[in-house]
């Protein structure tokens, strides 16, 4: 295996979305050719209720999917499609808004901890106006490939044999959350596709890739020079790995709207406006 290396360390913006809801957004507008099929990541994560009770009221989307990962906390979601669903730790809510959806997410408590990622994966020109669909993955049902070393928790893709939930033929996700359970420090090395873009989010304790540690809480894009990940842990590290196959599709974004051209945004800011997007 050819490990990637390290191509670039990103902080992120500190900003706020919905009603206010203080957040990280690591993966930027800047960032969505380089990491195309993803648009965008958000790691939200406070203990204070100020920064997260406004919430994401109402809010359209339409032509990509969201992927949102709760590690504390709980959210609530409702949509025009009739889904309700509770978010608790350790839960997935997948959502491919297609052709549209209205939905809000709105936090079940009003202080503690609340943390987790949103992840924006980009459909391909041929399903941007499909049909909505929606999958809540509970903590207890989300796939494990587990060692006495290691909890990989499996939100797409395949780790050693464990599949994941959601399966997308375009863009073919990966998105591993890691646990090293070890307590010395481990080496870990997995194969990645190559043409894939990819990067790794540190939330807990420390990682380093060619001995350079990631800090916490910052997107670390992988080149695109190997055929694989190689990481170095210390033990009650935590990190996600994210990778995917880049659609190479023209991407328009205006909000919450994501197609390939401009009269396409238009159309989604008409409909949206006169009642008819979902
Ligand atoms: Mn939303």
């Amino acid at each position: 295996m050819k490990a990637r290396r390290l191509e670039a360390l990103v902080a992120g913006e500190k900003t706020s979305d919905g009603a206010g809801v203080k957040l990280t957004r690591l993966l930027t507008h800047h960032w969505q050719q380089r990491l195309d099929p993803f648009l965008m990541l958000d790691f939200f994560g406070s203990d204070k209720g100020q920064d997260y009770i406004g919430g994401f009221p109402n809010h359209p989307h339409r032509g990509f999917e969201t992927i949102t990962y709760m590690l504390a906390g709980r959210m609530r979601h409702n949509d025009s499609v009739g889904n309700v669903g509770m978010l608790h730790p350790g839960a997935v809510q997948w959502m491919t808004a297609g052709r549209g959806v209205i939905h809000s997410e709105m936090p079940e408590q009003e202080d503690g901890l609340m943390n987790g990622f949103q992840l924006w994966l980009n459909l391909p020109s041929r399903d941007k106006m499909c049909e909505p669909w929606y999958l809540d993955i509970p903590n207890d049902a989300l796939p494990e490939w587990r060692s006495d070393a290691l909890c990989v928790r499996v939100i797409a893709g395949e780790f050693e044999g464990v599949q994941g939930r959601v399966v997308r033929e375009a863009t073919q996700p990966i998105y591993w959350d890691v646990h090293c359970l070890s307590n010395q420090p481990l080496s870990f090395e997995r194969a990645l596709p190559v043409g894939h873009n990819a990067f790794v989010v540190v939330y807990e304790g420390e990682v380093q890739l060619d001995g350079k540690r990631l800090p916490l809480h910052h997107m670390a894009v992988l080149a695109n020079d190997g055929d694989g990940v190689a990481l170095q842990l210390e033990p009650g590290c935590r990190f996600i790995v994210v990778a995917g196959r880049p659609l190479k599709e023209p991407i328009a974004q205006y909000g919450p709207f994501v197609m390939n051209t401009r009269d396409e945004l238009m159309q989604a800011v008409h409909d949206y406006q006169s009642g008819r997007l979902a």
